[in-house]
């Protein structure tokens, strides 16, 4: 016998499908939810329909945003010869927020990960390498310290190196397994500084 409705079993059925969400949770926030005014609910449900149906990824960078090209690809002020390699579009945000880099990224979408069946195809390595054949003086890799991250790094400088363009690791002044939208903008920027050649 269920304690719950039909609605609210599946209502909690689908958030606790979330990262990040347990069964508690999910339970939590379906009555938080119930208990919303109804235009908020509907707010909410349609934000989440909007961005999934009106997201794309930036012909460019492969970042998410609203049009063709990010606001940061588009801004003729950034220096394009210089990309910034991150896992997530999050990760961008990071340093982003530090409002002191002035070049421009690429979004892998993920890290190499032998363990979970993710290998250099699944990621956006292969638009990166395209990227190159255009005026590219320096590539600084900011995947995440994890196990994964470092391998992609690996990974991706010794696709670049033949190319003979320059090609830089943060430094690891971020704390192994960081992910980098938790660290704060100090942290982030000594990093940067702090890069060295690979
Ligand atoms: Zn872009």
């Amino acid at each position: 016998m269920d304690i719950y409705s039909g609605h609210i079993n599946k209502l909690i059925e689908q958030l606790s499908r979330l990262p990040g969400v347990g069964a508690k949770s999910a339970q939590r926030l379906a009555f938080h939810i119930i208990n919303m005014p109804e235009e908020e609910v509907a707010g909410l449900a349609s934000a989440m329909t909007e961005a999934k149906a009106h997201i794309k990824y930036c012909r460019e960078c492969f970042t998410l945003t609203d049009d063709e090209i990010c606001p940061i690809c588009a801004n003729p002020k950034r220096d394009h010869s210089t990309i910034m390699v991150v896992e997530h579009t999050r990760d961008m945000a990071a340093y982003e927020k530090t409002g002191k880099y002035e070049g421009v990224y690429h979004v892998l979408h993920g890290a190499i990960s032998p363990m979970l069946g993710i290998g250099p195809a699944d990621i956006r390595l292969k638009e990166l390498m395209k990227r190159l054949e255009g005026d590219v003086n320096e590539v600084i890799i900011a995947t995440n310290s994890s196990l994964e991250g470092e391998t992609t790094a690996m990974y991706i400088s010794r696709l670049i190196k033949p190319t003979g363009i320059k090609v830089t690791r943060i430094a690891s002044g971020v704390p192994v397994g960081g992910d980098l939208e938790y660290i704060d903008e100090v942290t982030l920027l000594r990093a940067l500084d702090g890069r060295t050649e690979l």
